[in-house]
């Protein structure tokens, strides 16, 4: 299934002889960590579709997940512009990081005040929650409520959100509309939570009609 062009000795290797990768989820894009590669690591990550690494600290070959069962497997492998990086894409089983952190970059060194404005971060923080309570119930949770209640509720629920956009959106000022959008989303996604769906489900269908 991988181009079998692709050669290593193309590659612009460090002083060490190797290449490093940097190693993103694939449907969140989400960059999981930083390790490197040489040629055995790189054929074996062909071969076998897990993604194998070169150790700097214990001189061999590693494939991520062989003792804790944390594998990625290779969705996309790509070459940087001057062929001196690897960027790998992959579905991480569990956390990538041995701390069991789920990517490595978890220390912050420096943060400037942003909003988060891409639409498909924010719906995938929110659905996270939202599933993070099915899993593990937080006392006065809204949303646990409507999992407690059922999807009949979650159902009536989401017919009221929408009535409340269609009379929201007569009303010239689009804030209330704004909100009530917001709501149907929100419902719509402890829906989706309910019925097991996620939004790759429903990315895929909607990139499939284009
Ligand atoms: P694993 O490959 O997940 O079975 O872990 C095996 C060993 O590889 C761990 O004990 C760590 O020493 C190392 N390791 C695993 N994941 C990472 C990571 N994300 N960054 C650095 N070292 C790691
Ligand atoms: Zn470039
Ligand atoms: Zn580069
Ligand atoms: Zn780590």
């Amino acid at each position: 299934t991988f181009d079998s062009s692709i050669k290593f000795s193309e590659f612009k290797l460090n002083n060490d002889g190797l290449i490093p990768v940097v190693v993103q989820e694939y449907k969140t894009g989400e960059v999981l960590m930083v390790a490197y590669m040489n040629e055995e690591a790189f054929r074996k990550t062909i071969e076998t579709g897990k993604m194998t690494y070169y150790s700097r600290s214990r001189s061999t070959l590693w494939t991520k997940g062989e003792t804790s069962g944390h594998y990625q497997y290779v969705k996309a492998l790509m070459l940087d512009c001057d062929k001196d990086t690897i960027l790998a894409k992959v579905l991480q089983i569990g956390p990538a990081c041995h701390t069991g952190n789920g990517s490595c970059f978890y220390t912050e060194l420096v943060k400037k005040e942003y909003d988060d404005t891409n639409p498909l971060t924010v719906f995938n923080e929110v659905f996270n929650v939202i599933l993070d309570r099915k899993k593990n119930p937080k006392e006065g949770s809204y949303t646990n409520y409507l999992f407690e209640k059922g999807i009949d509720k979650i159902l009536k629920k989401c017919g009221e959100e929408a009535t409340e956009i269609i009379i929201a959106a007569k009303n010239p000022d689009s804030e209330e509309l704004k909100y009530e959008i917001s709501d149907f989303l929100y419902h719509m996604m402890v829906l989706m939570a309910e019925c097991n769906l996620d939004w790759s489900d429903i990315v895929k269908e909607l990139a499939h009609r284009r």
